[in-house]
């Protein structure tokens, strides 16, 4: 049940850290993975090794998401599996951020899921199955102090409601939705924390498992969403944090 033979895959943000993981893990599970990224050079590397497909593809321009579905569905069907994924980190206390910088991390976080769903989804819901998980975080559900990353924890919580909305509107058409919230996980965008050892330190320190997660143990979850083996899940948060936010 947790095999996906047959099936098709799009991640978005596929090119690296978590969103790589998935993908390979997905293909390892049998299914064909479309990495969707704005990283072509590592995107392309990965996709060749998957035996697998590259789009290029920015999460953030609707019209280019739009297009990108359209093509694939004609050229590959509508994707069995959708793993919204891309995503980015700015960090700033909230009286000196930006307004550019705002907008930049909800739109890559929070309207890019929108965008990357609704585009997918739409032929998974006209097909009748399918299954979306969506990459929030568990800033999505609590602050974690020191970092001063209030756009993040926004946009993160706003994923968290809008997969279970998507989830309750799809559920009787056959495809589920979920997301997933990791704690901290050695990715390039966690480990560059190691030059704030008042941040880094803290993140150890205050998950009960005392490490970071590995992207791997992100795609083992990502797996079981994706699979029939969640077959009656839809509209939950899974979180993987070490312990964390318990
Ligand atoms: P990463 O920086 O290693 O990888 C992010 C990928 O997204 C890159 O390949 C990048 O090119 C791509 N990307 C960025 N903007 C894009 C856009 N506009 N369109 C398409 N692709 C885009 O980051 P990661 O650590 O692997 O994070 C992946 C996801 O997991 C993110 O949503 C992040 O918020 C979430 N997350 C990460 C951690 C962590 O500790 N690493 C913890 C919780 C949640």
């Amino acid at each position: 049940q947790f095999g996906l033979p047959g099936r098709l895959a799009l991640v978005t943000g596929g090119a690296k850290g978590i969103g790589a993981a998935i993908g390979r893990t997905l293909a390892a599970a049998g299914a064909r993975v479309i990495v969707a990224d704005i990283d072509e050079a590592a995107g392309t590397a990965l996709a060749q090794d998957l035996g697998g497909l590259f789009l290029r593809l920015d999460v953030t321009k609707p019209q280019e998401v739009d297009a990108a579905a359209r093509r694939t569905a004609a050229e590959h069907g509508a994707p069995d599996v959708v793993v919204a994924n891309a995503g980015i980190v700015h960090n700033a206390p909230s009286v000196e951020l930006r307004t550019q910088d705002w907008a930049r991390v909800i739109d890559v976080n929070l309207s890019g899921v929108f965008h990357t769903c609704r585009a997918f989804g739409a032929g998974m819901v006209e097909r009748g199955s399918g299954s979306v998980v969506c990459i929030s975080s568990m800033c999505g559900e609590i602050v974690v102090w020191p970092q001063p990353q209030a756009a993040y924890n926004a946009a993160k919580a706003g994923v968290n409601l809008l997969a279970k909305s998507l989830a309750v509107e799809w559920a009787a058409r056959g495809v589920r939705v979920n997301a997933i919230a990791p704690g901290y996980t050695a990715t390039e965008l966690t480990l560059a924390g190691r030059s704030r050892p008042e941040w880094y330190d803290t993140w150890i320190d205050r998950t009960p498992m005392h490490r970071l997660g590995e992207p791997q143990e992100i795609a083992n979850c990502a797996l079981f969403l994706a699979s029939d083996a969640s077959s009656f899940v839809t509209g939950t948060v899974l979180t993987v944090d070490g312990g964390y936010t318990a």
